[in-house]
């Protein structure tokens, strides 16, 4: 499952290419991406979308699954007015491009665009991807799924501007965890010093997505760290650290739902634990969890194994149910997954 493969073929781009080269003048192009959209997701999409305009793309909309709010980082992002309601956006347009979803089941109601599109085409980066899409650019040792969209666009000769460069370098910066993690390779400083050289400014860039929170958040996360709960024993040994938000935790601080997106980095540091977890309300008895790992355990295989995805390193899946079911889902699924060798 987490076996990274190649990254697309020479074949692959080709027809990549191809698809968004050959379109009629008049083509309706829509952009869509995973539900819940993080720095990756929103930041490859509208930096591409970006790049399709200089190319002469002029029907263009990008969406996304849900409701229609960015979340308040990312609402200053160049390319936001490409942005349409799911409801508003092309029933059938004649090509879709997905970014940063590794299936199908993380585009809620936006999945019937893919059956009704002219062709589709998934841009990603995660090994569990399903290949979903009619072209399929896949590269697992992508640190983000910006590291595949600007090689789309390179290879259609699109010049990189200060624009298009904000979004993806949001999301690179998202997904190394701002250089921090594993997937911080050469290749990723040298694409990092290239969209640098637009002019963009990482700190503003870096404070407005990673460092601004409102004072109730402040509060609210002192709540819910409050209450994390250390597990030594869990995951054969290597110890699991978690905790959980409720609808109701989020009304007592009138906090919006994507505040607690950067909670799993305060619980995460925790020394005497491999995996962390944020188990968050999504729903009457819905979750959305988000694992981490520091290398020990494979979270991607303990998500896929509760019907989520992601990667070595960070994961996550819907539970449903109670609580302590979820969580008691979660210890099982970790006893099991340290104890199966991998393949
Ligand atoms: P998050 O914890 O939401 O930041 O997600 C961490 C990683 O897990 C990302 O790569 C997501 O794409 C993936 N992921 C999170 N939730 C799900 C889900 N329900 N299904 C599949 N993949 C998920
Ligand atoms: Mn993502
Ligand atoms: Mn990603």
């Amino acid at each position: 499952m987490t076996g990274a493969g190649p990254g697309p073929t020479d074949a692959e781009w080709a027809a990549a290419v191809e698809a968004v080269r050959g379109l009629p003048a008049d083509a309706r192009v829509l952009l869509i991406c995973h539900v819940n959209p993080d720095g990756d997701a929103l930041g490859s999409m509208l930096g591409f979308g970006l790049g399709l305009r200089r190319l002469g793309v002029r029907r263009l909309q990008a969406t996304f699954p849900g409701p229609p709010d960015v979340p308040e980082p990312f609402r200053w992002l160049p390319g936001v007015e490409l942005l349409v309601a799911q409801d508003d956006a092309y029933p059938d347009p004649d090509l879709v491009i997905c970014f940063d979803a590794a299936g199908d089941s993380r585009l809620g109601d936006l999945v019937d665009r893919l059956g009704r599109a002219g062709t589709s085409l998934v841009l990603d980066h995660h090994a569990s991807n399903t290949g979903f899409g009619r072209i399929n650019l896949v590269d697992p040792h992508a640190a983000a799924t910006s590291v595949v969209a600007l090689g789309l666009l390179d290879r259609l000769g699109v010049p990189l501007d200060a624009e298009m460069a904000t979004g993806l370098y949001v999301a690179l910066t998202t997904d190394t965890g701002s250089f921090r993690f594993e997937a911080t390779t050469p290749a990723v400083h040298e694409m990092a010093a290239r969209l640098l050289a637009t002019g963009i400014r990482p700190g503003d860039i870096s404070r407005r997505i990673f460092d601004t929170r409102p004072f109730g958040a402040v509060r609210l996360f002192g709540e819910v760290l409050g209450r994390a709960t250390l597990e030594p024993a869990a995951a054969a040994g290597h110890g699991l650290v978690w905790t959980y938000a409720t609808h109701d935790d989020l009304a007592r601080h009138d906090q919006p739902a994507y505040v607690l997106e950067a909670l799993i980095d305060s619980v995460r540091c925790t020394a005497e634990a491999d995996v962390s977890c944020v188990v968050k309300q999504s729903g009457d008895a819905e979750w959305a969890v988000s694992l981490r790992s520091k290398g020990a355990v494979d979270v991607s295989r303990v998500a896929v194994a509760l019907g989520g995805g992601g990667h070595r390193f960070a994961a996550g899946f819907t539970g449903r149910g109670p609580l302590d079911e979820v969580v008691g889902n979660i210890r099982a699924a970790l006893g099991a997954e340290v104890l199966t060798p991998h393949s």
